[in-house]
């Protein structure tokens, strides 16, 4: 999608801190991390949020929870402390990029409920 700035980043028009990357997935440090490590992975076709994803990306989603997540966290150091994944959804769950992403932090003790 031509004015959104994560399918901009996927493509490297806009530049980011990149920790993964493979055919469909990729993965950049958040501008404004909200945690010692705070890493956004996205996948590279546009989806806009959870509520836009398709039956065809079935492998593309469990690829992201099942390859991709666990793969950062233990490269990160984070899998033996613990980490949190989270996917804000639409206005009031927080989403500010329409672009579908998953929110992977850790390095520090999570609060709940969250904000
Ligand atoms: P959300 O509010 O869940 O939609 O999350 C969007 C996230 O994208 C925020 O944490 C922003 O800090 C982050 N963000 C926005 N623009 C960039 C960028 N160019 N590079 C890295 N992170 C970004």
């Amino acid at each position: 999608m031509t004015d959104c700035i994560f399918c901009k980043i996927a493509s490297g028009e806009i530049p980011s801190t990149k920790v993964y990357e493979d055919d469909l997935v990729l993965a950049f440090r958040d501008l404004e991390p909200q945690a010692p490590e705070h890493i956004l992975i996205i996948p590279k076709v546009h989806r806009k949020s959870l509520l836009d994803l398709r039956a065809e990306d079935r492998n593309l989603a469990a690829h992201i929870y099942v390859d991709v997540i666990p793969a950062i966290a233990k490269d990160l150091g984070l899998a033996e402390k613990g980490f949190r994944v989270v996917t804000n959804t639409g206005a009031e769950g927080g989403q500010t990029v329409g672009h579908l992403h998953f929110h992977l932090l850790g390095g520090r003790s999570m609060a709940w409920p969250p904000g």
